[in-house]
């Protein structure tokens, strides 16, 4: 499809017939395939779980790019609060940190797969790459947590049909969020939590990131938030009520 446009355009193009209508034709298909490749809630190439229909009053948060030492931050808080949560790691940080990826296990929470590297090129890597990404994080937090994970977040929300089909090889659910938080911009930690705040209904998938301190302060709002709301944070496993892990 892809070829056959270009082609088109560069034949159109030497033949000197720049015809107005077709250009607006791939102008429009490239910006809505540039749409559908960096939001997932459209579900363009693949399936992702963006939030669930809920008559209870149930919201899962969930940290990406971890584990860090502002994990375990994190964690306490989440203690404190009675609240689950669950984390989309990268495969080499839980190389780094297998301890904190063990705890994630076992104080209740839902642990699953960001890929190994989080490359910034992972919209452009073959599904074979992609494949390997995936399998290599797998193998990571299997030696750290004994977990065979079965849900994947994809970094930068990025799908494509390479993505979907390693997706679909390696047997991953793909999750992706209905709240983004922007938490890594530099808006204040006021701004971030407002954005938040005023999105929260039952049913919502929370993106936050597990790597500063300014993350810390917003996950202790939002836990303050949600128990004035009488909203409950739930790991993804008890959200979908669907099983996590192949074991
Ligand atoms: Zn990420």
């Amino acid at each position: 499809m892809s070829l056959a446009l270009f082609l088109m355009t560069v034949f159109i193009w030497k033949n000197d017939q720049l015809y107005s209508p077709w250009i607006i034709v791939l102008i429009l298909y490239v910006g809505i395939v540039s749409w559908g490749a960096f939001d997932l809630r459209l579900n363009f190439f693949m399936q992702s779980t963006t939030s669930v229909r809920k008559n209870v009053q149930q919201v899962a948060i969930t940290f990406d790019d971890g584990p860090t030492p502002f994990t375990l931050e994190i964690l306490d808080l989440l203690d404190q609060y009675q609240a689950k949560a669950s984390f989309f790691c990268i495969g080499t940080q839980v190389v780094k940190y297998p301890m904190i990826a063990k705890q994630i296990i076992e104080r209740g929470h839902v642990i699953a797969n960001h890929s190994m590297n989080h490359p910034n090129k992972m919209g452009f890597l073959p599904s074979g790459q992609v494949v390997a990404e995936i399998n290599e994080a797998n193998h990571a937090i299997e030696t750290a947590t004994g977990k065979k994970v079965l849900l994947y977040r994809p970094p930068f929300g990025v799908s494509n049909p390479h993505i979907a089909k390693a997706l679909h090889d390696c047997k991953l659910k793909s999750i992706g969020w209905n709240i983004r938080s922007l938490d890594t911009l530099s808006l204040t930690e006021d701004q971030i939590f407002a954005r938040i705040a005023k999105k929260l209904s039952p049913g919502s998938i929370i993106l936050l990131h597990d790597t500063s301190e300014k993350t810390v302060h917003i996950v202790k709002s939002l836990l303050i938030a949600l128990k004035v709301n009488k909203l409950e944070a739930v790991n993804l496993e008890d959200f979908l009520n669907q099983k996590v892990y192949e074991n």
